[in-house]
C-alpha cells in the first residue's frame, strides 16, 4: 500500500520529513491540478464531461487505490485534464496553487515542467500566450510564497510535428525562467530519434534537456542509452528499466546522469510490480545520482513527503541516504553554477538540522 494523503502514517517520521526543506525536478503542471479548482471549473466554462462533482471527477483525473497500474490508462488522465485550461484565468488560478502546493509541502526549489500544447489545445490559444500566462502565475506565486521555481517546456514524443514551435518559444524565454526542455509521453510507440536536431538546436541555445526514458515496463533500457548518447540529455526521467542492463548501468555511472525518480508513479504506471523491485536505492548504490521526485501529485494524490516516506518505509532508504538523494537533486538543478553552488550550500546546511527518530 503506498503513502496517501489520507492514509495513517507513521506519524513522527513523517512530521520530520513533511518539515524537511525539498527539491522536486520532475513534477508535470498538467498533473498537479487540485480536484476542487476543476469542479469549480467544470461548473463555470461548461466542461464537455459528464459530471461536475468531486467524487465523480476523481476517477477520471486521479488513479484509485484500487485500479489496476497501467502506464497507457496513466497517460489517459491527461487527455482529460486538458478540456480544462478554459481561460487565461483558469490557467493563471492553475499554475499559481501548483505552485502553492509545493510550497506548502515545504518544497523549496522546484522546476516544473509544463506542456503548452495541452493547454492551448482545448480552447484554440497560442502556445506563446499560455506560456506567458504559466510565466505570470509562476513569478506571482514566488513572490506570495517561499520557494524557487524554474520551469521546462514539454514536448510530446506524439506530437513531434510541435516540437520546433516548442523549443524555439522556450528559447526565446529563457531570461523569464525556462531553463529547459523535456521530451515525454508515450516512449513504447514514439522513439526519440525524431526529435535530435531540435534537442541539440535548442541545447546550443542554452537550454538544459531530460528526457523521459526507461519509463514503463515495455519500455527498454536502449532508450535510456539513446538519450544520453543521441539526445545528449542531461538527465533522465525515471529510467527504470536500466535495472536491465549493465552497459546502460554502467553509462548513466560513467557520465554521473541524474535520474528523476518517481517512486509512486512507477507503481501505478506498472513500470515495477512493487516497491521491492524499485531500483532506486540499488542505482544509489551504484554511484548513479538518484533523486526522488512526484512526477503527477494530483494524479497519484500523493506529496512529495509521501514519496520520501515511500523511499524510506517502502524502499528501505535510510534517512542519511534520503538527505544524500536530496543533495543529488540540488546538484542537478538547471541552474547556471553559481546559482547551482548556492542552492547546494543552502541544502547542506539545511538537512544538517534535521534528525530523525525511526
Ligand atoms: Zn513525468
Amino acid at each position: 500500500m503506498l503513502a496517501k494523503n489520507n492514509s495513517s502514517k507513521p506519524h513522527s517520521l513523517y512530521a520530520t520529513l513533511s518539515a524537511l526543506p525539498k527539491i522536486d525536478l520532475h513534477r508535470h503542471l498538467e498533473g498537479s491540478l487540485r480536484l476542487a479548482t476543476l469542479a469549480e471549473i467544470a461548473h463555470q466554462h461548461g466542461v464537455d464531461i459528464e459530471t461536475y462533482s468531486i467524487e465523480n471527477l476523481r476517477p477520471l483525473v486521479q488513479v484509485l487505490d484500487d485500479e489496476a497500474p497501467n502506464f497507457q490508462t496513466f497517460l489517459a488522465k491527461f487527455t482529460i485534464l486538458r478540456k480544462f485550461y478554459t481561460s487565461r484565468e483558469a490557467i493563471l488560478r492553475i499554475a499559481y496553487e501548483v505552485v502553492a502546493d509545493a510550497a506548502h509541502d515545504n518544497v523549496k526549489y522546484l522546476e516544473l515542467r509544463f506542456n503548452p500544447v495541452a493547454q492551448a489545445s482545448s480552447q484554440g490559444f497560442e502556445f506563446d500566450d499560455v506560456t506567458d500566462w504559466v510565466i505570470e502565475a509562476i513569478r506571482k506565486a514566488q513572490k506570495d510564497f517561499n520557494i524557487q521555481v524554474r520551469l521546462i517546456v514539454q514536448i510530446g514524443r506524439h506530437e513531434p510535428q510541435f516540437a520546433r514551435q516548442l523549443a524555439e518559444l522556450a528559447v526565446s524565454r529563457r531570461h523569464k525562467g525556462i531553463v529547459g526542455l523535456d521530451l515525454a509521453g508515450d516512449e513504447e510507440h514514439y522513439s526519440a530519434g525524431k526529435f535530435i536536431d531540435i534537442m541539440r538546436w535548442a541545447k546550443k541555445q542554452g537550454m538544459y534537456i531530460t528526457t523521459h526514458a526507461g519509463e514503463c515496463k515495455n519500455c527498454s533500457a536502449d532508450s535510456i542509452r539513446e538519450a544520453i548518447e543521441v539526445i545528449e540529455t542531461d538527465r533522465i526521467g525515471h529510467g527504470v528499466r536500466a535495472m536491465g542492463d549493465i552497459h546502460v548501468l554502467d553509462l548513466l555511472r560513467k557520465k554521473k546522469i541524474p535520474l528523476e525518480m518517481c517512486p509512486t508513479s512507477n507503481i501505478q504506471t506498472a513500470a515495477i510490480d512493487g516497491l521491492f523491485q524499485h531500483p532506486i536505492l540499488a542505482f544509489h548504490r551504484l554511484g548513479i545520482p538518484v533523486t526522488i521526485n512526484t512526477d503527477d501529485p494530483s494524479i497519484s494524490n500523493i506529496t512529495l513527503t509521501d514519496d520520501y516516506l515511500v523511499t524510506v518505509r517502502g524502499i528501505g532508504a535510510s534517512t542519511t541516504v534520503l538527505k544524500k538523494m536530496i543533495l543529488n537533486a540540488a546538484k542537478a538543478a538547471f541552474l547556471p553554477p553559481a546559482e547551482r553552488q548556492k542552492l547546494v550550500a543552502y541544502f547542506t546546511r539545511a538537512l544538517k538540522k534535521y534528525n530523525f527518530k525511526e
